[in-house]
């Protein structure tokens, strides 16, 4: 069953060959949809797009950047005539304790989790409202439910805490529009977002914390990002979907 079968949508950061985005992507190539990588590096977008089919297009977008994220969503819009689902994925993560966070390490990560994510709803925002019809999907974390306690630091807290906030004050504001919002808080996915940071021992501690035992699989994150951009949700808006194996059963 192709649940996207007509539908064009938007992956930031989905060039990464292992992450949440990459099978995001892939899954929602797989159920019909059209879809676009954005990522900082144009040739790995564009080679993640390619493994999609010829179809899936591959652009450089540093979503930080306001007038290049705006040129791209505009060109996007212009070639399909619409978007129908963007998810915002690009993310970066540092392990950091409160007072080793310098003004540059907050300023890199509360502006591509958090800015980030404003910036491409702005840019997506008008195309979906003149339709009436749109989803966005935001990748929050455990990290902001819990106070990390996994790999990022507080600063990646406050980011992801802050892309729960944002999406649902967008989603009160869009849904009148028939413009639905929601993110997925993924608790601990093996990617490579930890930049080989991870320790062996730290990793066994983490998966001690998680019920079922396991660390995640991005395909575990795709499902869920399928469901919020299809139909299948289509009474949702303004949630909180938890992706963790019961990291917060308590
Ligand atoms: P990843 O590092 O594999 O992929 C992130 C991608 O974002 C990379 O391709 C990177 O190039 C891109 N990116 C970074 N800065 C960018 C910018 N300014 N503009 C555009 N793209 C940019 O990470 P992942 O594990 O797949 O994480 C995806 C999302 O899920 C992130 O938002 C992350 O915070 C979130 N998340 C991940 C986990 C986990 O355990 N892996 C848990 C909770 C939340």
């Amino acid at each position: 069953t192709a649940l996207l079968q007509g539908k064009f949508a938007v992956v930031t950061g989905a060039a990464s060959k292992r992450g949440l985005g990459k099978a995001t992507a892939k899954l929602f190539a797989e159920h019909g949809a059209t879809v676009a990588i954005l990522d900082l590096d144009e040739g790995a977008a564009k080679e993640a797009a390619a493994d999609l089919g010829p179809q899936h297009i591959g652009m450089a977008c540093n979503v930080t950047d306001l007038e290049g994220v705006k040129k791209v969503f505009d060109a996007l819009a212009a070639k399909w005539g619409r978007i129908d689902i963007l998810v915002n994925n690009a993310g970066i993560t540092q392990p950091l304790k409160i007072m080793d966070i310098a003004p540059k390490n907050y300023d890199a990560v509360l502006d591509v989790n958090l800015r980030g994510t404003l910036y491409c709803s702005q840019a997506v925002i008008p195309h979906m409202r003149s339709r009436k019809e749109g989803k966005i999907v935001n990748l929050s974390s455990v990290s902001a439910q819990r106070g990390g306690g996994i790999f990022g630091g507080p600063h990646y807290s406050a980011a992801k805490a802050g892309v729960l906030g944002l999406t649902k004050a967008m989603a009160r504001e869009l849904a009148p529009d028939n413009v639905r919002v929601n993110a997925i808080c993924p608790g601990f996915i093996a990617t490579d977002i930890t930049g080989g940071m991870l320790t062996p021992e730290k990793l066994e501690e983490i998966k001690l914390g998680i019920p079922m035992g396991r660390a995640g699989t991005a395909d575990d994150v795709a499902g869920c990002a399928l469901f919020l951009a299809s139909d299948l949700s289509a009474y949702v808006t303004g949630s909180e979907v938890d992706v963790n194996g019961g990291s917060l059963i308590h």
